[in-house]
């Protein structure tokens, strides 16, 4: 075991520990070993940091967009230079596999920078005519943004708020995740590497209720990013009320995956699985758009369900670091004990386990990680879709099975909870796709695929999933205010000139 990293706060464009010299424990999910200390920040860390950032704002919102293009560019340059130092604390820090940090997290990151640093580029000045007259719309920068964002995906989800605000001319203030800070931290180290003036970039470490609460409740913070649990995202846009912060919240999600009977046809049914199975279980079912109700057409029922247990026992869950690991760890023993218990409460409740259901028995784990929070890939049939484990987001390796007859009783189902984030539809039938897809209350809906992403397009939750849109044009435009120009025609001013 290595030394614990020492995790600091950058504020005003210096490393720092908290103020109170209070520090958080992390540890490495998959071994149980302290792997790093973060500063336990509070208000005097974030006054700090948004005092900063308002001072720094004005210079910066006043550059070329391409200036703050050229700076984001190098930042990316920095992480993919440094991709591999990347990707291991990524997998340290969350207990993913090394290969999916290596291969989705990193990368994504990487990918954001530089959407964003492109995409400011061709944002021009909004122009209308008509008889009336010429209006322009310009977009003028908010000022201090406040990033929020939570452990499942720490880097990728990070750059994907701070791009966007730096790229639209905004500064910021970064609240990364508690429990998963390194990655945030060494984003910092290379934004001052890559150039950014002093308080453009401001990371602060903490707890939610103590630093986060504070960056939301700070009168100079113009607007507020965060992604994260519903009932956080709730109590941000109620603190953010009262000064009519804007806000933009990336919730929690049900998401259903409906599987018509053709998809389990022999010529399909492999590549179903196959799909699903990456939808429920990859991130070890913590990433948002996770499926997590698996809707099937009863009379496919027989044929389906025992060739998607059968993909599923195939996974590989164990060390993080081994190149064949499907699933890594948990990000937390806490986080396991919260996801054994839902399990507990579905069997209760009158599920049935059809794979999985309980902890890894730790003598089935490699030495290095048989303290870690291992938890298998877990299938349940039997559940009312009323039930806790079909309405309640769980956030871990588990599914459940639902049988549905006909469409519209599997659009009841899928829209029956209350959430609206996501949801994959598994047909060959075109027409049927488009006719699911139009009627599910959701923000994304992928048909025969999950997490194909274009980053132009908008991406975000209907109800309690969620408010606004993150993505493309929609990113930037949160951070900036438009502000509208009007000129007469021209006839009319000359003609008011002349008497
Ligand atoms: P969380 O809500 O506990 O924490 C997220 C962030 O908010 C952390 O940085 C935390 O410190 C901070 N925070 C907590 N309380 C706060 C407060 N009162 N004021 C300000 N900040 C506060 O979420 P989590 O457990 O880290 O992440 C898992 C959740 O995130 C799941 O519900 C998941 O669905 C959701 N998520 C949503 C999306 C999406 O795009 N919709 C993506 C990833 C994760």
């Amino acid at each position: 075991m290595s030394h614990p990293r020492t995790v600091q706060n950058l504020i005003d464009g210096a490393f720092a520990s908290a103020r109170g010299g209070a520090t958080i424990n992390v540890y490495d999910p998959a071994t149980g070993d302290l792997i790093a200390t973060a500063p336990d920040s509070t208000a005097h860390d974030i006054d700090a940091a948004v005092e900063s950032a308002t001072a720094a704002f004005p210079a910066w919102s006043a550059l070329e967009p391409k200036s703050r293009s050229a700076r984001l560019n190098s930042l990316a340059d920095l992480v993919e230079r440094d991709c591999e130092a990347f990707a291991q604390a990524e997998s340290l820090d969350t207990g993913k596999p090394l290969s999916l940090a290596r291969s989705v997290d990193i990368p994504r990151a990487i990918a954001n920078l530089r959407f964003f640093a492109r995409e400011i580029l061709d944002s021009d000045v909004d122009a209308y005519e008509n008889a009336q007259g010429r209006s322009l719309v310009h977009r003028r920068p908010l000022g201090v943004a406040a990033c929020i964002s939570p452990w499942n995906l720490p880097l990728y989800l990070f750059t994907w708020k701070i791009a966007p605000a730096l790229a639209a001319g905004c500064t910021v203030v970064g609240k990364p995740s508690e429990v998963t800070p390194i990655t945030a931290w060494m984003l910092a180290q290379r934004c001052v590497e890559a150039g950014f003036p002093r308080g453009v970039v401001n990371v602060v470490h903490g707890r939610g209720p103590l630093s986060g609460a504070a960056l939301v409740a700070h009168p100079k913070v113009a607007c507020i990013t965060f992604t994260g649990g519903t009932a956080t995202g709730e109590a941000i846009a109620r603190a953010a009320a009262p000064d009519f912060k804007r806000v933009a919240l990336e919730l929690g999600g049900k998401n259903a995956a409906i599987v018509c009977a053709d998809a389990a046809l022999p010529e399909h049914i492999a590549a179903t699985v196959d799909g699903l199975v990456r939808a429920a279980f990859t991130n070890q079912g913590q990433v948002c758009h996770c499926a997590s109700r698996i809707l099937v057409e009863r009379s496919a029922w027989d044929t389906f369900v025992p060739a998607l247990i059968e993909r599923a026992r195939r996974l590989h869950v164990g060390d993080p670091q081994d190149p064949a690991t499907d699933l890594g760890a948990l990000v937390s023993g806490q986080h396991l004990l919260k996801v054994a218990g839902a399990v507990e409460g579905a069997v209760k409740d009158g599920g049935r386990v059809l794979l999985g259901g309980a902890r890894v028995d730790p003598s089935m784990l490699p030495e290095r990680v048989r303290a870690g929070a291992f938890f298998p890939p877990t299938l349940i049939e039997g559940l009312s879709p009323s039930a806790r484990a079909n309405q309640e987001e769980i956030f871990g390796p588990l599914a459940t099975l639902i049988p549905f007859d006909g469409d519209a009783e599997a659009i009841e189902i899928a829209n029956g909870t209350r959430f609206g984030l996501s949801a994959t539809v598994w047909t060959h039938d075109d027409a049927r796709a488009d006719r699911l897809a139009r009627a599910l209350d959701c923000g994304t809906v992928w048909i025969n695929s999950w997490m194909v992403r274009d980053l132009r397009v908008p991406i975000g939750g209907m109800r309690t999933s969620g408010l606004g849109r993150e993505g493309g044009v929609d990113a930037l435009h949160f951070f900036a205010e438009p502000v509208v120009v009007v000129r007469g025609p021209r006839e009319r001013i000359e003609e008011r000139a002349a008497t």
